[in-house]
């Protein structure tokens, strides 16, 4: 509790608005202080307005789009080279680094920069963020570093939300696979572990798709001929919320989610309300089951319309582009996390769920149309139940029990990190 008052405290000296903890109002966000920022390409064509038409914090800042017009205002199909005239860093080193994740990057997400117009890394963004004033995706140099060096600048301070839902009697887990394999993993700031840039793809492709499907939401890149440079990008926004353009706003009236349980316990897990007494009597098992009855492919998809929408496009998307299968699981409150504790509740690939695959197909049609989605389709494996009782550990369950049992034992343990987005 201690460590939550803090960070409340800290929240209202920061932006004076969330009004602290409480049962009725929750925790917000601060954003960072962003203003050791600098453009990483000297002298590019808007590298004078970059700065302080992403380091905002009100709508009445918002930038004109004639003087910081979209990506895809200027360009139809981006180039490396002209993305990277839109990036602001805090160190070199994350620069060069998201050049070069650029060039290796599958060309649908470079297609996505079009409705952005910066890229912030900084040392010190914890979680990463999309911000409807500035229209710029703002991101945790954590997905970045390989070497020591690099990764001694990376904030080691942890996400605004770790404590939220702590007196619930579960946890909540995800994990993205490759083959029963992980697709990538987060090793420790802490460690003496350097990695290869190979590393990094999937999940900065992971956290990139994510902030990219809240830039593409309201503003979807083949209208972008049309979009007026007379205007700010936050009224650009607004005026597309009020005509109700936004993916969100369409998800919601196609296919809205339904458990009211979950939305509940969506405001205690990411917008740090108190936990009710249903909530702290509830069984893994029953929040599990709970959670699969309904749509939603994550559990964060409770959070807001608007990241039920972005989770709904990042799944897919990392499905299509790496073929990784998402892991959702439930496992009993612990102090001390290892491979003895099991799963309450899981399943492996809801993707392939067809009420919940319609809703990811209806949002990424609208986000990247073209996409031949209906192959993907057939081609993902069935839903798969996790065992109850199986170790948090285990990642292949194709053995037969027998075997099973020995994969369980001998599975290695990694600690459960998750570095959070918003
Ligand atoms: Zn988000």
């Amino acid at each position: 509790m201690k460590f939550l008052s803090w960070i409340c405290f800290a929240l209202m000296l920061a932006s004076c608005t969330s009004g602290g903890k409480g049962p009725d109002k929750g925790v917000s966000f601060a954003l960072p202080d962003l203003s050791g920022i600098y453009p990483y390409v000297e002298n590019s064509a808007y590298s004078t307005q970059l700065k302080s038409c992403a380091n905002i914090s009100t709508g009445a800042a918002s930038c004109q789009l004639s003087k910081l017009p979209l990506i895809g205002m200027e360009f139809d199909q981006p180039t490396v080279e002209q993305i990277m005239q839109r990036v602001l860093v805090s160190h070199d080193w994350m620069g060069l680094r998201f050049q070069e994740y650029l060039n290796e990057a599958p060309p649908e997400i470079l297609t996505l920069f079009k409705a952005t117009s910066a890229i912030v890394i900084a040392s010190n963004i914890r979680p990463s963020f999309f911000l409807s004033y500035s229209g710029a995706i703002y991101l945790d140099s954590y997905f970045f570093w390989l070497n020591n060096e690099e990764k001694a600048t990376v904030t080691k301070s942890s996400d605004y939300r770790s404590s939220f839902g702590q007196y619930l009697p579960f946890k909540l887990r995800t994990r993205n696979l490759i083959n029963n394999e992980f697709a990538y993993t987060y090793p420790s700031l802490n460690g003496n572990e350097e990695r290869p840039l190979e590393d990094i793809i999937i999940s900065t492709s992971r956290v990139i798709l994510h902030e990219l499907a809240h830039a593409n939401d309201c503003v979807q890149t083949q209208n972008m001929v049309n979009i007026s440079d007379d205007q700010s990008y936050y009224s650009l926004l607004n005026s597309q919320k009020s005509d109700g353009q936004c993916a969100y706003q369409k998800l919601t009236d196609f296919s809205p989610l339904n458990s009211d349980i979950w939305k509940s316990l969506g405001r205690v897990l990411f917008h740090g309300f108190e936990e009710t007494a249903d909530q702290i009597s509830m069984s893994p098992r029953s929040a599990g089951e709970t959670f699969g009855a309904d749509d939603a492919l994550d559990f964060y998809s409770y959070s807001t319309e608007r990241e039920d929408t972005a989770i709904s496009f990042e799944v897919l998307m990392l499905k299509k582009l790496f073929n990784v299968d998402l892991d959702v699981y439930v496992v009993p409150s612990y102090t001390v996390d290892s491979c003895d504790i099991q799963v309450s509740w899981g399943e492996r690939g809801r993707l392939a769920k067809p009420s919940v695959y319609a809703r990811a197909e209806f949002v990424s049609d609208m986000m990247f149309p073209g996409m031949d989605l209906d192959t993907l389709y057939q081609s993902l494996p069935a839903t798969f139940d996790i065992p109850e009782g199986s170790s948090s550990c285990t990642r292949d369950f194709s053995q037969t029990a027998s075997a099973a049992m020995k994969v369980m034992k001998s599975e290695p343990f990694y600690p459960y990190e998750e570095i959070p987005i918003l």
